[in-house]
């Protein structure tokens, strides 16, 4: 099964962008995953190609018409899950990303200007994403960060098949700490641990670290996911409540 994509934007020219370069790039070439691009303003009724209106009740700003954008969505929708790029929307997660990455794919809806007409999400069956606490200008970069995280994880697009499973967040961690030639550089030394060759001190160094770099820099993470690893905090709890 391939991963289908499917991008509804007002700037189709934006793709693929980055995602044609690269091992996306070169995944798309080889038919790894497909994409195609809509042009909302394909699907606006009038002679000027009207996409937008003016905020009911008034303010900044213009909002993108539920009847254009439906219509533009209801041409490609086809099953796959429909998810509009918002920052309302709920944050997005590696785990979101596996689950769709190994679907048939995702239509993707990029809004523009203060965003979408809010009866449309009442109509459609739409999932919103947000990809974290800050504002862009359009949807366009963010479905290109939802669709790159998933495209890595399509079969036969990263090197070695193992790479996907060790990185940050995959088990409730970030990941520990890289190191590569040379062995010293400006008086520091990779860890001599790294260098030993015993593979189940360096396993137990990796988790370790891994372990003490999220509850440094993540506690949020740390608080709820560090059950599933060593010496979890809720562990710690439920053990001084017995
Ligand atoms: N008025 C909106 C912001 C609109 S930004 C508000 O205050 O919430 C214009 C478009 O950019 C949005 O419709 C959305 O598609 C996209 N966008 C902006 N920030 C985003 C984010 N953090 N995650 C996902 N999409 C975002």
């Amino acid at each position: 099964m391939t991963f289908r994509a499917s991008v509804l934007t007002l700037y189709p020219d934006m793709f693929p962008g980055p995602l044609g370069v690269s091992l996306a790039g070169r995944a798309l070439e080889e038919d790894k995953w497909r994409l195609d691009v809509t042009n909302i303003r394909d699907f606006a009724a009038d002679r000027h190609r009207t996409v937008d209106d003016t905020p009911a009740g008034g303010g900044a700003g213009m909002v993108l018409r539920c009847d254009v954008v439906a219509a533009a969505l209801d041409s490609v929708a086809d099953g796959r899950p429909v998810l509009a790029m918002t920052p309302r929307g709920k944050p997005l997660t590696q785990a979101r990303v596996r689950t769709l990455a190994a679907g048939e794919g995702a239509i993707v809806l990029c809004g523009r200007f203060e965003g979408f007409d809010e009866r449309l999400f009442e109509a459609r069956e739409i999932e919103e994403v947000s990809i974290g606490d800050f504002i862009l200008s359009g949807g366009e970069l963010a479905a290109m960060v939802l669709l790159d995280a998933c495209i890595r994880l399509q079969g036969g697009v990263m090197g070695a098949a193992s790479s996907g499973e060790e990185e940050s967040f995959e088990e409730g961690l970030l990941e520990y700490p890289h190191y590569t030639r040379p062995v010293e550089w400006e008086g520091r030394t990779i860890p001599e641990v790294l260098r030993s060759g015993d593979h189940a001190k360096i396993a137990a160094w990796r988790k370790a670290r891994a372990i003490e770099d999220t509850r440094l820099r993540r506690p949020d993470l740390w608080e709820r996911h560090g059950d599933a690893a060593d010496g979890s905090p809720s562990g710690a709890r439920r053990k001084t409540q017995d």
